[in-house]
């Protein structure tokens, strides 16, 4: 095995929010091949726990029983323009005039949108908005300024917890809003997507991507420990607008605090601990329903045991 192997690993460093105990056991593969051989030295009943960029997940001060997978690649090569294996291409894609690309699951969604532009395919720009892997935004279905990942995924390849690594369609989940669930297997991960995209014109992207990100700038805390929007926005509805109108924002437990920025984003102010976190996310639903009888539902993921 060639990957980072470590026990009793703290996981807050992994995290955007920099909260969180430790992982009993923590793995960084070197690449896809090391990750098939070290899931093959797993007991099979192991919890297996995947994590990208950290972006959208909070972890319990207790930490993490049994393995976090920590799916984070730097090379080169995980990145690829028309990759997919001819025979896996649905005919329609083939003659299509776009452009399909590969990317591996550690991939920062950022570096996807830069490489799209420099091979000049547009429809990509929003994934320089979302702040995680790959790997998370498919997990996620991340989405940004009416862009979302799913519309652009064409094949995905998963691996499971036996290391053995096959490819799914879009059919093969069901996809929400913020929400994927796999129809075919319980237990399968993302290693690679396949996306499709348009040529179009690499200076109108970059000029899209930095007034979007301009404007993000304005109305969101940047620079600052969260994981962005705490809550889905339910129908009809801006979560941020809610917790608004319920004079929340700068209201805090612990040092986690209701931005003053933007409501629906709680900012860790230094020493936060899940728990804070986790007492906050029940007080705004409580309230929340008190006053609109509305139930907000959580985009973050929770990662460990939670009351
Ligand atoms: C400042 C800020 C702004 C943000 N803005 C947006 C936004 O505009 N739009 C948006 O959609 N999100 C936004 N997010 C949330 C977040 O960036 C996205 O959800 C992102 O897709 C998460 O990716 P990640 O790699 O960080 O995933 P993680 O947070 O590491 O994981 C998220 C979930 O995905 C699972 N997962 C991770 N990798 C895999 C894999 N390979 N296979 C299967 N499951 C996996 C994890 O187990 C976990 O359940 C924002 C976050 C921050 C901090």
């Amino acid at each position: 095995m060639r990957g980072v192997l470590k026990r009793n690993e703290p996981l807050a460093p992994y995290t955007s929010w920099h909260i969180g105990g430790p992982a009993d056991l923590y793995y960084r593969p070197r690449d896809l091949e090391d990750l098939v051989e070290f899931l093959g030295t797993l007991p099979s009943d192991i919890p297996l726990i995947w994590l990208g960029l950290g972006s959208n997940v909070l972890v319990s001060d207790a930490g993490i029983r049994g393995v976090v997978i920590h799916l984070l690649t730097s090379v080169d090569n995980a990145l690829s323009s028309t990759a997919l294996p001819i025979q896996m291409i649905p005919k329609e894609v083939f003659q299509s005039t776009g452009d399909i690309v590969r990317a591996e699951a550690g991939v920062t969604a950022a570096k996807l949108a830069k490489f799209c532009i420099k091979h000049g395919l547009t429809g990509a720009e929003f994934f320089a908005g979302i702040p995680g892997t790959v790997g998370g935004a498919l997990a996620m279905n991340a989405g940004a300024w009416g862009g979302e990942t799913w519309r652009q995924v064409v094949k995905v390849e998963v691996i499971n917890r036996r290391g053995e690594r096959s490819f799914r369609d879009p059919e093969d989940y069901h996809i929400g809003y913020r929400s994927v669930v796999g129809l075919k297997a319980a237990e399968e991960w993302f290693v690679a997507g396949y996306f499709q995209f348009q040529a179009g014109d690499s200076e109108g992207s970059n000029q899209k991507i930095k007034a979007l990100l301009k404007q993000r700038n304005e109305r969101q805390p940047i620079g600052v420990f969260s994981c962005g929007s705490v809550f889905k926005n339910p129908d009809n509805h801006y979560a941020g607008q809610l917790i608004e109108e319920l004079n929340l924002k700068g209201y805090a437990i612990g040092d986690a605090e209701i931005s003053s920025k933007h409501a629906n984003f709680i900012v860790n102010r230094g020493q936060a601990r899940a728990n804070d976190v986790w007492q906050l996310i029940r007080h705004i639903q409580t309230l929340v329903l008190a006053k609109h009888q509305i139930e907000l539902h959580t985009e973050v993921k929770f990662l460990g045991e939670f009351p």
